[in-house]
């Protein structure tokens, strides 16, 4: 059924995410170029996006992959796979991490992965869980199983943008509620979600975790470090 796609490719070209360019018949979402040029994190870095959390919630790792920086055209692949119903973009993005980050064990005893819940309203707005797409990613490549009924957001937060950082970490406290303990105890939980900011919302989900008896580590597909955009 190949010639199908590439007759599709003919009528109705489809275009990087990133710079418009038509896209070749093997290239998903963005073009090479795009692609070579993507604003990753590397190791040294990453210790910053631990730091978050010091503090607060004692986590085993967390990595991300990306910048997500004000202004940067890279930000339409996440805009894209949040509200424009491309969650299969956080797939893909999320099987490119998952090869990477096997090559330095970073999955390593872990247990399951669980992605970030949304409330329910949400939720049935948005038609969608983002991050379920992202775990599933990560799961096609680590063979990790993904659990997705044993945390609810029970209480939707409202925006923590103007808030210092202890405010934030109280607005956010105890909005996730455990449901299903005897899944997690004792497990090491791989939480994901797409973009960390203020880490206070994954942290208060990372919290509830280690309050069941869980170690938890945090992977996420970008990270922004300027708090206030
Ligand atoms: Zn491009």
């Amino acid at each position: 059924m190949k010639w199908i796609s590439d007759l599709l490719d003919i009528i109705f070209p489809r275009h990087c995410l990133v710079c418009g360019d038509i896209l070749a018949k093997d290239e998903k979402d963005i073009c090479l170029s795009c692609l070579v040029g993507m604003p990753l994190i590397d190791n040294e870095q990453r210790n910053e996006i631990e730091k978050i959390f010091w503090g607060i919630v004692e986590i085993e790792r967390a990595a991300s992959y990306m910048y997500y920086r004000k202004g940067s055209p890279y930000n339409k692949l996440l805009h894209s796979m949040k509200y424009d119903n491309h969650p299969e973009i956080g797939y893909r993005l999320a099987t490119n991490i998952a090869k990477e980050l096997m090559e330095e064990n970073f999955f390593s005893e872990i247990d399951l992965i669980i992605p970030l819940p949304l409330s329910n309203k949400k939720k049935k707005r948005r038609g969608y869980n983002q991050c379920d797409y992202i775990a599933k990613g990560i799961s096609q490549v680590t063979n990790i199983e993904v659990l997705t009924d044993s945390i609810e957001r029970t209480i939707a937060n409202e925006t923590q943008t103007h808030k210092n950082r202890q405010e934030r970490w109280k607005n956010v406290e105890g909005i996730f509620t455990v449901t299903n303990v005897e899944k997690i105890t004792g497990k090491h939980i791989l939480l994901v979600d797409d973009i960390l900011t203020t880490g206070a919302t994954i942290a208060s989900c990372a919290k509830s975790m280690v309050e069941a008896g869980c170690k938890v580590s945090i992977l996420t597909i970008a990270y922004s470090n300027n708090k206030f955009q």
